[in-house]
């Protein structure tokens, strides 16, 4: 195994008890800083009747009211452009960004110079050295930027350690596989989805990306790098090892695998992480899912906490491999509480769905999910399209039996199958957005 390589050995292998004292005193640093500083924590507080001195253990954590994410919305709302949970004024910040707005109307992000230089630093120095870079290697990002935080903050922070940087923006994804090759990229960073689509792109013209020097993928924007089916076929097409990069621009970036790549990591000394029931909202067991809910424990400009993350995961607390004590999620995130889906009686989740299209060779890798509406008495729909013209309509029909037997074996439900034409679902450069309500 490669050597392992950490950024604040000391605080990574902290033991659980020291690691929990450190964060209760992070924590309640925090949340007095948010009750100074900002309007719609300080009565959000006064309201639940809570201070910050009433946090004396760290159970008492669950008695602070969540954060959720319309909160945000309306707050910058009603006092726009910035709202009223900003602990900065507006003139300090140096980055701004907003969010995708999957989900809604998007929310506007302000870092100042301490939080971009300092904490995403930080952040972003686990994942390089988690994923075992050092500053040697040479960046490809395939990204144009715009107001998504995706990448800006990686870029930075790896430039700022000493990393060459090579921008991938305003390029066509064949350019964007010279130029890796030209650039001799050791490195590259994007969705899952895209980067499966670049590593195709790199096969159909016949350039072989694992015979280049790109040794560490960084996927990161949607579950993907754990779905196992997914990383696989990532670290097939560039010869490379595939790592998760978990963030998101609310809260920032909290989670990177390690070479181990048993689970992502939650970096534990800058984020305070509980995994609860979605309905109940009280902890499950170790091992559980549950609904993943974060505090900043360090940034200046619009710390979060206890914010609900609609993402679902599992935690698991042993000492890993690698020999940290944060946290890991395994499987990373399992799929957002919004995307999950009943049908006949069974939780599904579409990376589960995923994990199984990306299985087979003939499929491509782009699919779409159609849940009917319930008591339509219409079966689930998924649609697939092959891999490429080579695939022939019996290879395919042949490939589409096979994919139902697991699917009903694995999932329990029978589904119906349709076939596009090559190339006609839709591709996605950010998000993907695959799972279809009727
Ligand atoms: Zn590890």
């Amino acid at each position: 195994m490669e050597e392992v390589r950490y950024w604040q050995e000391e605080i990574e292998t902290l033991a659980r008890q020291e690691l929990k004292a450190l964060q209760l005193k992070r924590f309640r640093k925090r949340m007095a800083y948010v009750y100074k500083h900002s309007p719609m924590y300080k009565k959000k507080y006064d309201d639940a009747g809570i201070r910050p001195d009433d946090i004396r253990t760290i159970e008492d954590i669950r008695n602070v009211p969540f954060t959720m994410k319309e909160e945000l919305r309306e707050s910058q709302a009603e006092h726009p452009p910035w709202g009223d949970f900003m602990c900065v004024p507006p003139e300090e910040g140096v980055r701004v960004f907003q969010t995708t707005g999957t989900t809604g109307i998007p929310v506007k992000v302000l870092l100042n110079k301490k939080d971009w230089t300092v904490h995403f630093y930080d952040q972003f120095m686990h994942f390089m050295y988690g994923y075992g870079m050092n500053t040697s290697d040479i960046l490809f990002v395939p990204f144009g930027y715009g107001l998504y935080i995706a990448w800006w903050g990686f870029q930075a922070a790896l430039e700022q350690a000493g990393v060459m940087i090579v921008p991938g923006g305003a390029q066509s994804s064949q350019d964007r596989v010279k130029n890796i090759l030209e650039w001799d990229a050791t490195v590259v960073c994007g969705t899952p989805t895209y980067l499966l689509h670049l590593g195709e792109t790199a096969r159909s013209m016949g350039l072989s990306l694992p015979d280049s020097k790109v040794k560490i993928v960084a996927a990161a924007g949607e579950p993907g790098a754990n779905v196992p089916a997914t990383k696989a076929a990532i670290e097939e097409l560039y010869g490379a090892k595939c790592y998760d990069d978990i963030g998101s621009s609310e809260i920032s970036n909290f989670g990177f695998e390690c070479i181990v790549q048993k689970g992502t990591h939650v970096i534990e000394s800058m984020f305070y992480a509980e995994c609860l029931d979605p309905d109940t909202l009280d902890p499950v067991g170790p091992g559980e899912v549950g609904e993943l809910v974060l505090s900043n424990l360090c940034t200046e400009s619009m710390p979060l906490l206890r914010y609900r993350m609609k993402d679902l995961v599992r935690f698991n607390r042993d000492k890993c491999d690698c020999g940290r004590t944060f946290l890991r999620l395994d499987g990373g995130i399992l799929g957002r509480s919004d995307d999950m889906f009943q049908f006949a009686g069974v939780n599904i989740f579409p990376s589960g769905i995923e994990n199984l299209i990306r299985q087979k060779a003939e499929f491509s890798s782009e699919y779409q999910i159609v849940v009917p509406r319930l008591g339509s008495g219409k079966r689930m729909k998924i649609r697939v399209e092959p891999a490429s013209d080579q695939i022939s309509e019996t290879e395919m029909s042949q490939a589409v039996q096979e994919f139902i037997e697991t699917f009903k074996y694995r999932i329990t439900v029978t589904p119906d199958v349709e076939i596009a034409k090559v190339g006609e679902l839709p591709r996605f450069e950010l998000k993907a957005k695959r799972l279809i309500r009727e």
